[in-house]
This record gives structure tokens, C-alpha cells and sequence, in this order.
């Protein structure tokens, strides 16, 4: 079965994610990004933070609040400047 990615909320965001939390974080704790494309910043829910932190490649795309849509991470900068998904 599937993942359930319940309703689209108003702005386009699914209304749940999937997460991965097993295993060691193995990068820091982040929990923003900006869109190289419109340069918005997004804060995710701390769940999908802690995914990236103990699985940086889990994601193939994320969503940009700025374009209301999901692309693909490689799309994406954490605030530190690396690319999200490395
Ligand atoms: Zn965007």
C-alpha cells in the first residue's frame, strides 16, 4: 500500500509526509531551505527535519511554499548553503 498523503492544504502542501527516522543523524538538524528558482525560504515539519538529519537522500522532492508546489531537492539550499538531498 501506499503512502497516504491526505488532502492538498490551501497553499499545496500535501497534509502528511512520510518519514524516516531510523538510524544516526548524520548531519546537522535543519529545518529550512530556500528554492534556488524563486529564492523563498520553507520550514518543514520537525519530522521531515529529522528525516533529512538521519537520511539526506529519503526526499526526491520537497515543497516550496513560494511556488505553492513540490520539486526536486537538488532545487534546494539549506540555509548553511548546501544543497538539501547531500
Ligand atoms: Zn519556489
Amino acid at each position: 500500500m501506499g503512502f497516504d498523503y491526505g488532502n492538498k492544504k490551501p497553499d499545496g502542501q500535501h497534509e502528511h509526509h512520510p518519514v524516516n527516522l531510523e538510524g544516526e543523524a548524520v548531519r546537522p538538524y535543519r529545518d529550512s531551505y530556500t528554492h534556488n528558482t524563486c529564492g523563498v525560504l520553507t520550514r518543514m515539519p520537525a519530522g521531515c527535519a529529522e528525516t533529512y538529519q538521519k537520511n539526506p537522500k529519503f526526499y526526491g522532492s520537497t515543497f516550496c511554499c513560494g511556488c505553492g508546489t513540490y520539486f526536486p531537492v537538488a532545487q534546494f539550499k539549506w540555509k548553511d548553503g548546501i544543497t538539501v538531498g547531500e
